[in-house]
């Protein structure tokens, strides 16, 4: 088959929830056997969002060629099985970056460069190149991010337009807009919808089909409303009704609003029903659960509900395999301020996770956090910064190597238990120079890690500077920190993953396993991690 093309564009506003939408349809064409590709084309200038806070733009999403890439990256590994990489997220800032190195090398011949034909050139490229990734993609799925009549996405809709005037029959777009209820006059309206369509159609481009974000599903009236307006089929007028219990529900109420059938015909590809049934288990099992445990979870971002969004879901998946929904008890590590306050937050806590991060904020407030759950035999999950906190307070409070620290935010303390990696000694730049992505760690047979994978070998995603220092090594082993992942792929040994022996549960990984988990197949370190919980509560021996 000829690999098809669908955009998504969104309009009204921004949050509406495309990348889920661009997930589900991937799933949705899985379902009927079909191969996928997914793509997201970010109109900011920034190369990728490596660089931004986690204000700014929620999680970093990094990919296993370490790609620093937009979070809807990672709803796409969630919901899909599309080949994920450097190439299935473009920013405004990689394209004019391309295009202006060739102009400095000469590759103009003498033109003027232009955003016509030169920048959109480089998208269309770039779209075809995501198809190209693999001899066997049925469909290439991109999502357009921002807002239609955002300044920024124009060199993007004009590079959909001509795409699809070169594409003829094998393209389509999906608009995804928000049909408000306006309690005040008890109506929903649809103007919004129809002054975004007619942005689109202001950039030549003619939607196939409009979703509707909405709050109930939309009457017949209105569905006719916007089909008139925006010269759409009502049978393509979609609505994606906000979802009761888990985002995993989208791709079924899609189905249910014949989303995949107007696909189906709209490409002219497999009319079938798309098989959603292991999704479909996963949503049942979730809504069928009862019981619940709380993870205090220790973070600086917590405000942000988008900044720790694969460890959320991370979390979700292992609880619903262990029988248990999972409640965030969110705890500011700047809060943190000693033991009792600590102890009081934790209390209502049945493990505590500290997740990945960067400089000296809150830092302090996560030793304590790990000082405590070593005592207190609380399990302990250390993400990144998460680990090396374990490996700081077990320097300072076991080893008792006074001040010990990370050189990240103390570089002249004595004890330098964490220290840069060697490979980072030279790098200048902050943008896209961490050590980033996929490496293989070997796991001792004898740790809780290895009973959690089953395997001597994994392969975890990675996105930091700082590293365990190997000259203590030995000294900890003898007090019950043990190593048990290295990476030993050049001459040195890199520390992968730590665990305390004389705990229930307190393991500490250099990577991000976050990344690779998935509803329909957790990751078995959360797994793990909740299972302990879980057991303990069985038992009811958790020791305070
Ligand atoms: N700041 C630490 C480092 O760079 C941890 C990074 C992280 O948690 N992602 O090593």
């Amino acid at each position: 088959m000829k690999s098809k093309f669908i955009f998504i564009t969104g309009g009204v506003l921004s949050s509406l929830g495309k990348g889920i939408v661009a997930a589900s349809l991937g799933l949705l064409l899985e379902g009927k056997g079909l191969k996928i590709a997914l793509m997201k084309l970010d109109p900011y200038l920034n190369v990728d969002p490596g660089t931004m806070n986690p204000f700014q733009h929620g999680e970093i999403y990094v990919t296993d060629d370490g790609a620093e890439t937009d979070l809807d990256l990672g709803h796409y590994y969630r919901f899909t099985n599309s080949p994920l990489s450097k190439i299935s997220n473009s920013t405004s800032g990689q394209i004019y970056d391309e295009v202006l190195k060739k102009e400095r090398a000469g590759e103009y011949l003498g033109k003027t460069v232009q955003v016509i034909p030169h920048i959109t050139d480089v998208i269309k490229n770039r779209i075809i190149a995501c198809s190209n990734q693999k001899s066997d993609i049925d469909v290439t799925i991109i999502e357009i991010g921002g807002t239609v009549g955002d300044i920024e996405s124009q060199p993007f809709l004009e590079a959909i337009r001509q795409f699809r005037h070169e594409h003829l029959g094998d393209s389509i777009n999906i608009h995804l807009t928000y049909v408000p209820y306006i309690e005040h006059a008890d109506e929903v309206k649809t103007k919004p919808t129809q002054h975004s369509v007619q942005q689109l159609q202001r950039s030549g481009i003619f939607p196939d089909m409009i979703l509707c974000r909405c709050k109930e599903s939309l009457s017949k009236e209105i569905k006719e409303k916007i089909s008139l307006f925006c010269s759409v089929p009502i049978e393509r007028v979609i609505d994606v009704i906000d979802v009761k219990n888990t985002v995993y529900e989208v791709p079924i109420l899609l189905q249910k609003a014949g989303f995949d059938i107007s696909i189906s015909e709209l490409l002219d590809i497999k009319k079938q029903k798309s098989n959603l049934q292991k999704l479909e288990k996963f949503v049942a099992d979730l809504i069928s659960t009862k019981k619940t445990i709380n993870i205090g979870f220790i973070g600086k971002y917590l405000q942000h509900k988008d900044a720790y969004k694969s460890i959320f879901e991370s979390l979700t998946h292992a609880g619903i395999v262990n029988g248990v929904l999972i409640n965030i008890i969110g705890i500011d590590s700047e809060k943190i301020t000693d033991e009792d306050n600590f102890s009081k937050a934790v209390s209502q806590c049945h493990g505590i996770l500290v997740p990945g991060g960067f400089g000296e904020r809150g830092l302090e407030g996560k030793v304590t956090a790990a000082k405590f759950c070593r005592e207190h035999n609380v399990p302990y999950f250390g993400i990144c910064l998460g680990m090396q906190v374990m490996v700081i307070e077990f320097a300072r409070n076991v080893l008792n190597l006074h001040k010990a620290n990370t050189t990240e935010i103390d570089p002249l303390t004595k004890y330098k238990v964490i220290s840069l990696l060697s490979e980072q000694k030279n790098v200048k730049n902050i943008g896209g120079s961490m050590r980033l992505g996929a490496y293989k760690c070997n796991i001792d047979v004898s740790s809780l890690s290895y009973k959690a994978y089953g395997k001597h070998q994994i392969s975890e995603r990675h996105r930091h500077r700082y590293e365990f220092n190997n000259e203590y090594k030995k000294l900890y082993e003898e007090h019950g920190l043990k190593v048990v992942g290295t990476n030993n792929d050049n001459n040195e040994e890199l520390c992968e993953i730590i665990e305390n022996i004389n705990h229930q549960w307190m393991v500490g990984v250099q990577f991000h396993p976050e990344f690779k988990s998935k509803p329909t197949d957790p990751h078995p370190l959360f797994i793990s991690f909740i299972k302990a919980i879980v057991s303990n509560e069985k038992k009811n021996c958790r020791r305070d």
